[in-house]
């Protein structure tokens, strides 16, 4: 029989655009992050409070409405920092651009700690490292738990597609650069959480993502 995994991963699929939201925690510590507060942070708040887990901070990606519209919710139950890079705090303070796709999200609390690339961020036996991914957001971050082989890659690299950039502060070339650069140096084996859609590994879309491969066939 295996023993149960040290960290666990639980992934909730909320909101307008079924946008990933996950709550990483280890098992011992009781402590948790939450990657993209997505929408429902009353239902984030609630499983995390059933688990009886502890949050340590909020991580997110970036700053657009899909991701971050459970976080005022999320936070007025459990407060903790909310961790973002500061080249998406002009996005956050039009709350990710809901008003754009005329929807509307609870006032946003005021971000903690900017994400700079490469720092660390410990949640109990957890090692965070931050990747800032330019181009699908000027801001964007992935985060890489490289012992557990995760990344949490937001909308930079989806199973099979990878993230729009015809939003303001898109840039393609930005885009390509982070995924061929940043993400492809990783192991084939690193499993990636996306913001949209099934999870995939770094191997799979290497070989079949035809962004990646150039190959439509
Ligand atoms: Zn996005
Ligand atoms: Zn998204």
């Amino acid at each position: 029989m295996n023993p149960e995994p040290a960290a666990e991963v639980v992934v909730f699929s909320l909101g307008p655009v079924q946008t990933n939201c996950f709550i990483v925690f280890d098992r011992k510590s009781r402590e948790c992050v939450v990657i993209d507060p997505a929408w429902e942070g009353e239902r984030l708040a609630d499983e995390i409070a059933q688990r009886s887990l502890a949050l340590k901070s909020v991580l997110v990606t970036h700053a657009h409405f899909d991701h971050i519209g459970g976080c005022a919710a999320l936070v007025a139950r459990h407060p903790a920092p909310v961790y973002l890079h500061p080249a998406d705090q002009l996005l956050w303070s039009v709350d990710g651009g809901a008003s754009f796709f005329g929807l509307a999200i609870q006032p946003l609390p005021p971000t903690g700690p900017a994400f700079e690339d490469g720092m660390h961020l410990r949640c109990g036996a957890l090692d965070f490292e931050v990747l800032h991914l330019p181009g699908h957001t000027p801001g964007h971050v992935g985060l890489l738990e490289s012992a557990r082989g995760w990344l949490f890659s937001g909308d930079v690299l989806f199973a099979g597609s990878i993230g729009r950039t015809d939003l303001p502060g898109g840039d393609y070339a930005a885009l390509m650069a982070s995924i061929r650069n940043r993400l492809l140096a990783l192991p084939d084996s690193t499993i990636v959480y996306s913001g949209h859609g099934p999870e995939t590994t770094i191997g799979r879309e290497r070989q079949s993502n035809p962004f990646i491969t150039g190959s439509w066939g």
